[in-house]
């Protein structure tokens, strides 16, 4: 690890950031250089202070530690990132015999000095404490592989030298606080504190110090660890099983089981889904097939900090069947162990400590998985991939670990003292449910206005939506939209050709490799041509009967499969036409193509209510995009239209307007609105067509 600081970098910050102290902007200068080194933290993990002199409301200096807000990436972070709290305060509570995280919590709320800041870090205090202006704190890999060992502290010593401490592992919060600070007054010469199975604490007076100190150990732990596994084999390989040939495949199958298999009950009685994210590198498939696999996956975490993340332990798959069926077995025999485990360790942890505690849902997070690597479980797509990258990091230290000594992770009882500590359990935030959340959306024809309205209101109920479509450009400028509006992990794109069963099967594959599976399938590609019968090339009408019907059919045929292996029932729904029931002339393609489409989904009702899979229907008529997304459909027809009706673009959208009952434009986000209200199961529908065309009385179902 290279130590990057940069005096003109750091010239910049200070640039940057004017109305803060230049001590401030260097502060979140190097915090942002430890937090871009994923050996050193991840994701939120870390956390770095600041002491300095302010003027309060009343004009008196006041020492101020300014601390990394509770959760915040340290590699992005900003001056709004750190909460800033009054240090002398903070500094009596040495004198405290002990805290309740209740009155911990008041106490940091009641002297912060914004009240709209965030919380503070959960290791305010030891920053607090320790008298250097600047702290760093990191829990780097490297580091823990030397710390989780039978002789931690033997190995750390000899490891990084003289002028580090070590202390063996305390909880975060006060006691660790005043254990780290005795430690330096004992030894004020240290540069930096080592807690076992946890991290390490650099300081300094000036921001580049602090964090040349932690480059520094953080480099002879890595150096030390390099050595002492050159030469050694960290894996080998099981031999009975073969290795995996189509692995895209095996990965959906895997996941789509996995996520199937851990969708369980919440409180409120609603279904709880997980998002999926699979890692593959050489490496973890590597791990996945050794004989350590199983080991690796029973031990615990590296540091307390990822047990929210990751839980405890992890589950190891051993084979992959050809059977759904079989896979299906041992999946929920490995799950069924891994929950009665963790069931037993709580209510061990609870009755031992006589504490009063609610279990956390007992499904695991993380699986390995012979032969294709790891995936990991989360409710957002970003949880998924956190916990993705720390069980990746966590894997790889454990057999370097193992390798020099013996890996030795922490006792379950310091475990749970993190997993259900209050303050802890804030990181991941009370995240209000919507109506779709944990739910894959997939929407045909996703590049265009319909496609566009449907994935807006998906995601406003907090689906994860994947637009496919075609046509590759329009697709990116949907998908960009829809992040700015929302954010980057709620909208994926993908390239398929309804047409065509192959590619749609390839895009459930890749979904599903991505998210985990599906959920709601919105048959919506259609294309349609102005031309009355007599004048109506054969091959036009082929191609209508083969995106509008054929397209339809591939993808809920395709659908079946993720449908089974989830076991969580779905919905699908149709986006129709007003014309199946009030065909118009010259309209015959489209009519024709969209009725088969219309059938081909009411059969789809009958056979996958099995399934618990509902399908319905959403005739929408004469739905028009914007500036923003046109609608393909009118891109297409629209000028024949108005040719035929001797109307320009504006007087075509007033003669639709006018012609229904409630003379209202049906807007694309109208149809995404029925789209919701279909797939959010909020009354037993199945077979059923919804117009959304503003009240045709021709088009009314019957
Ligand atoms: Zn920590």
């Amino acid at each position: 690890m290279e130590n990057v600081f940069n005096e003109n970098a750091a010239k910049d910050f200070v640039e940057r950031y004017p109305d803060i102290p230049y001590e401030f902007a260097l502060r979140i200068y190097t915090s942002r250089l430890i937090g871009s080194e994923p050996d050193l933290v991840l994701h939120g993990g870390g956390n770095t202070s600041v002491k300095l002199k302010a003027k309060n409301i009343v004009g008196e200096e006041e020492e101020i530690l300014y601390i990394k807000g509770s959760g915040v990436d340290l590699a992005s972070i900003e001056p709004e990132g750190f909460s800033a709290v009054d240090l002398t305060f903070l500094r009596k509570l040495r004198n405290v015999e002990s805290l309740s995280d209740e009155e911990m919590e008041t106490q940091m709320q009641i002297h912060k000095l914004e009240l709209s800041w965030l919380n503070p870090s959960v290791e305010s205090l030891l920053h607090a404490f320790l008298p250097h202006k600047y702290v760093d704190h990191t829990h780097a890999d490297n580091v823990l592989v030397l710390t989780n060992q039978k002789h931690g502290e033997d190995i750390v010593k000899k490891a990084l030298g003289s002028k580090v401490a070590v202390l063996p592992y305390t909880m975060s919060g006060l006691p660790l606080a005043k254990e780290v600070v005795s430690q330096y007054e004992k030894d004020t010469t240290i540069e930096a504190i080592v807690i076992l199975n946890h991290g390490i604490f650099s300081f300094g007076e000036d921001a580049e110090t602090s964090y040349a100190r932690m480059v520094k150990y953080v480099n002879r732990a890595e150096t030390f660890v390099q050595e002492g596994i050159r030469g050694k084999i960290l894996m080998t390989p099981r031999v009975d099983i073969p290795p995996c040939r189509e692995i895209s495949v095996s990965v959906a199958r895997v996941a789509q089981s996995v996520r199937g298999a851990c969708a369980h009950q919440a409180n409120d009685g609603s279904l709880r889904r997980f998002y999926v994210a699979t890692r593959n590198t050489s490496d973890l498939v590597k791990a996945s097939l050794s004989k350590e696999a199983r080991g690796l996956c029973r031990s615990g975490v590296l540091t307390p900090d990822h047990v929210i993340r990751t839980k405890n332990r992890m589950v190891y798959i051993d084979r992959i069947p050809e059977k759904d069926d079989d896979l299906k077995e041992i999946i929920a025999r490995e799950i069924e162990v891994f929950k009665q485990e963790y069931h037993d360790y709580f209510h061990c942890q609870v009755r031992e400590k006589k504490v009063e505690r609610e279990e956390l849902d007992p499904y695991p997070r993380i699986f390995l998985v012979a032969g294709l690597g790891l995936l990991a479980l989360g409710f957002t797509p970003k949880d998924t991939r956190i916990a993705a990258d720390i069980a990746e990091h966590t894997i790889r230290a454990k057999l370097e670990a193992d390798a020099i000594g013996e890996y030795v992770p922490l006792l379950d009882s310091h475990i749970f003292d993190m997993e259900y500590w209050s303050l802890q359990q804030k990181k991941l935030g009370k995240s209000s449910q919507p109506i779709l959340q944990g739910q894959v959306a997939f929407i045909t024809g996703g590049a265009g206005a319909i496609g566009f309205g449907i994935a807006d209101r998906l995601i406003a109920a907090g689906a994860v939506v994947v637009l496919s479509d075609i046509a590759k450009s329009r697709l990116e400028k949907v998908r960009s939209i829809l992040a700015k509006k929302y954010e980057e992990s709620k909208v994926e794109t993908i390239i398929s050709d309804v047409t065509d069963y192959q590619s749609i099967e390839r895009a459930f594959d890749e979904i599903s490799g991505r998210l985990g599976g599906i959920d709601i399938v919105v048959p919506n590609a259609g294309i349609a041509y102005v031309a009355k019968i007599e004048a109506l090339e054969p091959q036009k009408f082929d191609q209508a009967i083969a995106v509008n019907l054929i397209g339809t059919f591939n993808v809920i045929k395709a659908s079946i499969p993720v449908f089974k292996r989830q076991g969580t029932g779905g919905n699908i729904v149709t986006i129709s036409s007003k014309n199946v029931f009030d065909p118009g002339a010259a309209f015959g393609a489209y009519s024709a193509s969209k009725a088969g489409a219309h059938q081909i989904s009411k059969i789809a009702a009958l056979e996958m209510a099995e399934l618990g899979v509902r399908v319905n229907m959403i005739n929408p008529d004469a739905v028009f995009g914007d500036e923003e997304v046109s609608s393909k459909l009118w891109d297409l027809v629209g000028p024949d239209r108005m040719k035929s009706r001797g109307l320009d673009y504006k007087g075509l959208k007033d003669y639709y307007r006018n012609r229904n009952l409630l003379k209202t434009g049906v807007l694309s986000e109208h149809v995404g609105n029925a789209v919701v209200f279909f797939a959010s199961n909020q009354a037993p529908i199945t077979g059923a067509t919804l117009p959304v065309d503003g009240g045709i009385p021709a088009a009314f179902p019957r």
